[in-house]
């Protein structure tokens, strides 16, 4: 089964190819589409990582390159609260689209690895696509392997995020310390 993975970052992709493998799933390409992560210095370091992590783990990686501060931000400013459901949206429908147009069996997405994603908005919009597109929606609740997965990416010394990825969410990361500057 060609299976396509939505890939938010490296180090959310460590468990969640290496227990694909496990389970039998060998054709696993990563993919990035990830409108969601500023600024741009931000953006290309979570990408080179990936460049590097799917180097050495022997995963083909796609890249939609799109630096989509403009877009991102344009579409969540009048709910910036209610943005996770945009982010999730636009990326997985990509992924979707793509999987479709070029051959996959299946697709899913490392954000379900984070137990710091909303994990049920998540499941629903994948399996809403899904159907749309009709593809099977491979789901695993990764989260159990969250910290074996982080600990296999400091292994692999790879570049780690302090933050979820939009301005808004560095902002909430950062709060107390901005705080602290004024
Ligand atoms: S907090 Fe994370 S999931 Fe929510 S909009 Fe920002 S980058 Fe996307």
């Amino acid at each position: 089964m060609k299976i396509l993975l939505h890939t938010c970052c490296a180090p959310c992709s460590t468990y969640v190819i290496d227990k694909l493998r496990k389970d039998g799933y060998e054709d696993i390409t990563s993919y990035w589409y990830n409108i969601n992560i500023h600024p741009f210095m931000e953006y290309k370091a979570r990408l080179e990582a990936l460049k590097t992590y799917t180097e050495m783990v022997n995963v083909p990686l796609i890249i939609d390159h799109d630096y989509g501060i403009r877009e991102f931000t344009k579409s969540v400013i009048n709910d910036i609260d209610g943005r996770c459901r945009f982010c999730y949206v636009s990326r997985l429908a990509k992924t979707v689209k793509y999987a479709k147009e070029n051959g996959y069996d299946a697709f899913t997405t490392t954000l379900l690895v984070s137990p710091y994603q909303n994990h049920e908005m998540i499941i629903e919009i994948a399996e809403e696509l899904a159907k749309q597109y009709d593809i099977k929606f491979i789901y695993q609740d990764f989260r159990e392997g969250y910290r074996i997965g982080q600990q296999m990416a400091r292994d692999a010394g790879i570049y780690m995020q302090k933050y979820c990825g939009c301005i808004y969410s560095e902002e909430d990361r950062y709060r107390k310390q901005i705080g602290g500057l004024v």
